[in-house]
């Protein structure tokens, strides 16, 4: 039989007794007969003590120290489930990212994943053709000339798709806490609905939404390697959603589902003087920031001068000040100003390409909820808008119900 790559999530490991149910599971695949590389996270909490320790040391600790220190994190649970396994008579080695020969670009703490070193990929083929489980760290990798990297919250889900693919695997699970993908957060809606099979758009869309149940970059890279993935419970055996290529179906659901994402700050540069050239040299010390900016406002200009709002990431918002201050001040503009306690509500759905209304219908709903939009964006698939963070939760439930994706 084929080779599975299962990923389990920070509160699949949490703590010893997890770590050794995750264990008997790997060992009852095993015993069917499989081959199994299991990628691992972080116990849950892990990583956000080690930030909040960071900084505590500095208040803006550097990205490469940074980097050393949130890996730890991950190294601890494949010694231990590598520990787990061999207490219960199954051979298992642990490989770090870096080990796995996972090469990055150096783009510290969210690092993109470029190729694997063959001779590594070699090892590990090598450990699980002497039936040996391979477990391997998730969320790092190294630099070509060495360095530790880190792929970005949740990017232990990158880890096993890239593994799957790198290994050429049978299937891809990613266990976690709940199981499956439901039409919204089902701790904000206890009514969601699981979604039995969605397209790697509609999950890339959500995911970059907001619904951190997948990492976006994960599903990314799934969809450009077609790499079908399947995510699950590590508490049950109930069935999961598959995440895979469009099918003709697909586009009979209009709105698939219905994200929130609550790490969102807008920033406003005021006052910026009306001429060619201002934006393009703000956004661009951004970008060389490595600031991702999501959406962008620019008022009607009055005398010649506009404001420019745009978001960010709330944990990018003090990269985004250190970069822009200098450009602010430098073309003349009157202020920059910073507002956390927004956040982005999103319906997403393929369905949404031949279908009208959907942003009607989403406005209406919030609307009705009582909520004022502050910013609106949309894309062929997504109509995403920022809301008051206080009222977000209740703007969610207003719009998944509009759509009628409860149970
Ligand atoms: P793991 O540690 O296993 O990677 P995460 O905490 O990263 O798990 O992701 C699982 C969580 O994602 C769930 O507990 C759930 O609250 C949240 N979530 C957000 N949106 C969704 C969604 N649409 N479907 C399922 N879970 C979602
Ligand atoms: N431990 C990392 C995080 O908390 C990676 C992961 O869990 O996927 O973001
Ligand atoms: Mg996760």
């Amino acid at each position: 039989m084929g080779l599975i790559v299962q990923k389990y999530g920070g509160t699949s490991v949490g703590d010893v007794a997890r770590i050794k149910n995750v264990a008997s599971r790997v060992a009852r695949w095993k015993g069917e007969g499989h081959s199994l590389a299991v990628v691992v996270s972080a116990r849950s909490g892990v990583t956000n003590e080690l930030i909040a320790r960071a900084k505590e040391v500095k208040a803006q600790p550097s990205d490469r120290e940074l980097d050393v220190l949130l890996a730890i994190g991950e190294q601890e649970t494949i010694a231990l489930l590598a520990m787990a396994l061999h207490d219960i008579g199954v051979p298992a080695v642990s490989f770090t990212g870096a080990q796995a020969g996972i090469i990055t670009d150096d783009v510290h703490t969210k690092a993109r994943i470029r190729q694997f070193r063959p001779g590594r990929v070699a090892e590990m083929r090598k450990c699980l053709g002497r039936g040996e489980v391979v477990i391997v760290a998730g969320f790092q990798g190294e630099t070509e000339d060495g360095r530790v990297t880190t792929l970005g919250r949740g990017g232990s889900d990158l880890s096993a798709i890239a593994i799957a693919h790198a290994l050429g695997a049978e299937s891809c699970q990613i266990y976690t806490d709940v199981d499956g993908v439901y039409t919204t957060d089902p701790r904000i809606v206890p009514g969601a609905r699981k979604i039995p099979e969605l397209s790697y758009e509609e999950m890339l869309e959500m995911a970059s939404a907001g619904s951190k149940v997948m990492q976006a970059r994960s599903v990314e890279f799934a969809n450009k390697y077609g790499v079908r993935f399947e995510v699950r419970s590590s508490m049950n055996e109930n069935p999961g959603t598959i995440v895979k290529e469009e099918d003709d179906g697909m586009e009979q659901v209009v709105v698939r589902g219905v994200s929130l994402d609550r790490n969102q700050a807008k920033v406003t540069v005021a006052g910026v003087p009306d001429r060619p050239g201002v934006a393009a040299r703000l956004f661009g010390v951004l970008a060389a920031a490595s600031v991702n900016v999501d959406m962008i406002v620019q008022n009607v200009s009055a005398s010649g001068v506009t404001d420019i709002s745009f978001t960010v990431s709330r944990d990018e918002l003090a990269k985004a000040r250190a970069a822009a201050e200098p450009l602010v001040r430098e073309v003349g503009a009157s202020g920059f100003s910073a507002r956390e306690g927004i956040a982005k509500i999103s319906v997403v759905g393929i369905g949404m390409r031949s279908h009208g209304g959907v942003a009607a219908g989403m406005f209406e709903a919030l609307a009705a909820a009582g909520l004022n939009i502050q910013m609106i964006s949309t894309s062929e698939i997504k109509i995403s808008v920022i809301v008051d963070e206080a009222n977000a939760e209740k703007g969610v439930r207003a719009v998944h119900d509009k759509f009628g994706l409860g149970g």
